[in-house]
Parts: structure tokens; C-alpha cells; sequence
């Protein structure tokens, strides 16, 4: 019985020639080898599985292969290369530095430096991972590896070449390993197959392929595997299923509906992937990138970037002719932003949600979400929609210009009779609106500065001059929008923010109870926001100061005045008693 031997063992190219996806690099190395011209030590970069250890095994072997072929491979045939392939070669040794990386596994090699072939010409010293050997296991080595004997060879391997010290990799010949192309991938895969006598839809292979990163190594094993569990005919939809991707259909269909501006059918498609346990972060990338393919589809010149089979690439045309190349430039945008944010939202699906209405908002005629922020604001579900939930409809006239309607518990309509707040200030440019859900609240200059890094395109702190009778103004403004807030409202009310003369753009509020500052305080994300937008200044801060002295009028109940009154004044109080007056 034949003995099974995995695929990625098994195809494991023996010589330059079969090494998939390296071309320039492989013929550069041949030719090194033709013309003689070697180096001492060599640096082979690049990500897992692209060709680094096989391409060294090769170089070791065909530079020792008494018999090269016209093309500058190995014989495969001669003593030495059937050495090497039987691994029984002295002539070549493997040092993994992840594993071997103290000064005593160096000094062991160096001494093994000293030992001259027996038999062919080098001997070649490999050590992978070599970003991983400890400072001093360098400093060891850095002697051997300025002069080497002549008929030594050192081929590092690295996957992280920034963590090579500058004095190695003056030392070595750098040559970078290019990630191995999905096209290259599903061509080697498609010759494995055939060879195994294994059925393959190309579409699979490329499911395969996509599923492996880069790495071919991995796109052996995951052949094998869905292979194994395939019976002989590997189809797109046993692969999907098997490897657990994203079937490219819900895509297809998510971007019909971006189309349509339908965004039901958007946020039904996206709990039907959520449900069939999808990550959504995984979902985010995997519409940018079908995305990315139907920009790229739209242009004959530009269709071979698209690594897919003739079916679907003919479905990503015709859906691609529908789309402008603005719309899919802004829906990679969206995309993109969403990405960005995903890791810091706090609510996750929210966030996706919201890239969805977004992005069947791009092609309606009157889109919330146009460029300059001035686009009339349109019901984004029909009027007619049952989704109670879900009925964001407003209007521009009866809601604060300045409230986003994005931020949750922001937005909040005006109640009936309370004036609409002055909406003929010109509105503030508009802020992502991503960026005001993750920094939602108090913007001051320390928390803009954590935020930094992960939101790459934070817009900058606004600082328009206002006066402190416009601030009073947006502070009641805001303490009128919701009139059922009572512990709210009267504090708001009763006490008025004070300049605060040693902080710029710092107020005092003197809170007389402990229940007012602690409702003012809950209230206060809301509240800065509010006034940072009315003012286009985000440097405005309130400082809650609980009164320690008695309490003030201002603040008094009115059957505390009353009663005030009538002890402060006889009179008063007999005009009280006289009428039989009583607050009820
Ligand atoms: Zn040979």
C-alpha cells in the first residue's frame, strides 16, 4: 500500500524551477550560481510559507550539483543532490534560531563553521528565524559571519526583517520573497490536483488560495483537508463550506442592495451572515475586498487583478456596470473607516449597522450623508416600514441642525412647544460621524491624545470665539430640550456656569445637592457635545462644584419661598392666612 505523504511535503519543489511565485528572485540566484559570483551570506525575507527555507535547501544543493542543468537547476541525479534529497548531506546544516537561539547553539555552529567539505565544493549554513538569536548569540556570531572560510555559505531566513541589526544586514545580500499571488497559488494547486487524480472547480482552488494568506505551504494542508473530506471532486461549494468562508453571494447581494437604497434588505443579509456565525470584523474586510473587485472588474485593463473563476468574474462585471466608480471609491471608504473603528466601537454590529444605512445611502438622490454634510436629510426606511425599531425618520426642520443623529441618547427630538433650537448658525464641518460615537462626550485635550493613534484621521479641535451670553444661551437651549428631565432642568435652571478666570474655556456650575450633581454629571457627555456644536468649540469644559454654604434662593421650591416670605414678613403671611391660600 502506497504510503500517504501530505502535500505540502510532497510537492516541495526540488528545484528553482518549481518554486512557485518567486521568478526574478529564483533566476537572480541561478544566475549568481552560473556566473560564479557568490556571496558569503545571504538574508531571504519575507512572510511564512512564500519559499524561504526551499529556496535555500535548492541554492545549498545546486551550488554543490556537480551536474547543472542548462537551465541552472540541480541535477537531482549526481552524488551530492541525491544526498541532499535523502537529507543525509553533510553539506548542508539547519540552525532554527526560535528554538536554538542562546551564545552556546552559535558557538556550537561556529565551531562547525571550522569542519571543510568532505566532499563537493560549499557547505551551506541556514539559520531560520533569525531575528530570533539573543543580542549576545549575535554578537557571537558576527565575527564568523564578516570571515567566513571560503567554502562557507550562510543563508539567513527571516519573517521580520526590521528586527535585523543594521551590522547583519550590512553583511548579507538581501533578497525579498514576494507573497505568492492567488493566481500562482490556484495554478500550483490545479497541477497538484491533477496529479493526485483529485476533481477541482478552479473556484474552489481559489477559496483555497484566499483561505491560505500568501503562504503555499498552507494552501497545501488546506487542500489536503478539504480534499480529504471532498470524496475526489473538490466544488466551490464543498470548499466555502468546509473552510467556513463567506460565500462571495452574500456580497453580491449586499451590493445590489446599496444599489437600491434598500436598507432592510441590507441589515437582513448582514443578521443572516451573523447568524451562520460570521465575524463581523471578518464581514467588514470581506465587503471591502469585493468591493475593491468590482472597481477593479469595471476596467478590462485592470479585470486580471481579480482572481476568480469566469462565471463570477462575468456576474462582477455586470453588477460593476451598475455601479459609478465614485460610488465604490466612497463604499470602500466607509468600509475602510469602519475597519478603523471597529477594534474601539464599543458596539460592534451597532457600528457595521451604521456602515450599512451609510452605504445605501450613497446612491440616493438626496443622501444624509453627502461630502458637505448639507444634504437634506431623507427617511432612510419607507415610511411605510413596520420596522417600529428601526424608524430613524426625521426632518431637517423639526431637529437641531447641530444634534448628530448618529450619536445614541444624543439626539433627541424637541418636545412639543419648546422651541426649536436656532438653527441659523452655520453649521459646524462635519466630523466623521464614526469619530463622534467613539469620542463622544467631554473632548478635552487629554483624551483627543489617547484617541490618537487608533483614529487616524481625527479632525481637529474646533476653537471659534463665542461670548459667554452665547454659552448661557446654548446652555439653556439644552436644558429646554427635555422638560421631563426635572432634576435636570431645575438644576440647569438654578445654577449658571462662571468663568472660570485662571482656565480658559472653564466654568464653574455650583450645584446645591448631591442628586443634582450626580444627574448634571450623567448628563454632561450629552451637554458638552451639545455646546461644542453650538459653538464650533470643543475646548469648553464645566466644573461641578457642590455648595457648601447655605442654599441659595435660586434654587428654592416655591413653597419654600412662600413660606420664606411669609416668615420674613408678617404681612405677607396674614394676606396668606386671610385668602386661605395653599400651594396644592
Ligand atoms: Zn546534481
Amino acid at each position: 500500500m502506497e504510503k500517504y505523504i501530505v502535500s505540502a511535503r510532497k510537492y516541495r519543489p526540488s528545484t528553482f524551477a518549481s518554486v512557485v511565485g518567486q521568478t526574478a528572485l529564483t533566476s537572480t540566484l541561478k544566475n549568481a550560481i552560473a556566473t560564479d559570483k557568490l556571496a558569503h551570506a545571504y538574508l531571504f525575507c519575507g512572510s511564512r510559507g512564500v519559499g524561504k527555507t526551499s529556496c535555500a535547501r535548492i541554492f545549498a544543493k545546486t551550488i554543490n550539483c556537480t551536474n547543472r542543468t542548462a537551465d541552472g537547476d540541480p541535477c537531482n541525479e549526481c552524488d551530492s543532490c541525491r544526498a541532499f534529497n535523502a537529507g543525509s548531506s553533510l553539506n548542508i546544516v539547519e540552525l532554527d534560531a526560535a528554538s536554538n537561539n542562546s551564545v552556546d547553539d552559535i558557538r556550537a555552529l561556529v565551531d562547525q563553521v571550522q569542519v571543510a567539505p568532505t566532499n563537493g565544493r560549499y557547505r551551506v549554513f541556514i539559520i531560520d528565524e533569525v531575528h530570533m538569536l539573543s543580542s549576545s548569540a549575535f554578537n557571537a556570531f558576527l565575527k564568523t559571519l564578516e570571515e567566513p572560510p571560503s567554502y562557507v555559505v550562510f543563508i539567513l531566513a527571516t519573517t521580520e526583517k526590521h528586527k535585523i541589526i543594521p551590522t547583519i544586514l550590512s553583511r548579507c545580500q538581501i533578497f525579498d520573497f514576494n507573497r505568492i499571488t492567488i493566481n500562482d497559488m490556484v495554478n500550483h494547486l490545479e497541477y497538484v490536483a491533477n496529479n493526485e487524480g483529485i476533481k477541482a472547480e478552479r473556484s474552489a482552488l481559489g477559496v483555497i488560495a484566499s483561505k491560505a494568506d500568501g503562504a503555499m505551504r498552507d494552501a497545501l494542508s488546506i487542500f489536503d483537508q478539504v480534499a480529504a473530506s471532498s470524496r475526489g471532486e473538490i466544488t466551490y461549494r464543498s470548499a466555502i463550506e468546509n473552510l467556513n468562508v463567506l460565500d462571495a453571494a452574500y456580497f453580491s447581494r449586499l451590493v445590489d442592495s446599496f444599489i437600491e437604497c434598500d436598507v432592510p434588505t441590507a441589515l437582513l443579509t448582514y443578521k443572516e451572515i451573523r447568524d451562520h456565525g460570521f465575524d463581523s470584523h471578518a464581514f467588514i474586510n470581506g465587503l471591502a475586498a469585493y468591493i475593491r473587485d468590482l472597481m477593479v472588474t469595471r476596467e478590462e485593463s485592470t479585470r486580471s487583478l481579480v482572481d476568480t473563476d469566469e462565471a463570477t468574474l462575468k456576474l462582477m462585471s455586470e453588477q460593476a456596470s451598475k455601479c459609478t466608480p465614485t460610488f465604490l471609491y466612497q463604499a470602500m471608504s466607509l468600509c475602510n473607516d469602519a475597519d478603523l473603528n471597529y477594534r474601539q466601537a464599543t458596539a460592534k454590529t451597532f457600528l457595521v449597522e451604521l456602515l450599512l444605512i451609510k452605504l445605501c445611502q450613497l446612491l440616493s438622490p438626496s443622501p444624509i450623508f453627502s461630502g458637505d454634510g448639507e444634504g437634506q436629510l431623507k427617511p432612510i426606511m419607507s415610511e411605510t416600514s413596520t420596522g417600529a425599531d428601526m424608524t430613524a425618520t426625521t426632518t431637517a426642520a423639526n431637529k437641531p441642525a447641530s444634534t448628530p443623529m448618529t450619536a445614541p441618547n444624543v439626539a433627541r427630538e424637541p418636545r412639543p412647544g419648546v422651541p426649536a433650537p436656532d438653527i441659523s448658525r452655520p453649521r459646524p464641518t462635519r466630523r466623521p460621524i464614526l469619530h463622534t460615537v467613539s469620542i463622544i462626550g467631554n473632548r478635552s485635550s487629554q483624551q483627543q491624545q489617547e484617541a490618537t493613534p487608533q483614529i487616524v484621521n481625527a479632525p481637529p479641535l474646533r476653537e471659534s470665539p463665542y461670548t459667554l451670553e452665547q454659552l448661557i444661551k446654548a446652555w439653556n437651549e439644552y436644558r429646554d430640550l427635555d422638560l421631563t428631565k426635572r432634576i435636570v432642568y431645575n438644576t440647569m435652571r438654578a445654577s449658571k456656569p462662571v468663568e472660570n478666570p485662571d482656565k480658559k474655556h472653564c466654568y464653574t456650575v455650583t450645584i446645591e445637592i448631591e442628586t443634582q450633581r450626580e444627574k448634571l454629571e450623567e448628563e454632561m457627555p450629552n451637554l458638552l457635545k451639545f455646546i461644542h456644536d453650538k459653538l464650533s468649540n470643543d475646548h469648553i469644559t464645566f466644573e461641578l462644584e457642590l455648595n457648601d454654604g447655605p442654599s441659595s434662593p435660586s434654587t428654592w421650591s416655591e413653597r419654600e419661598i412662600i413660606a420664606h416670605l411669609s416668615e420674613e414678613n408678617p404681612n405677607f403671611k396674614k394676606f396668606v392666612q386671610a385668602l386661605k391660600l395653599s400651594l396644592t
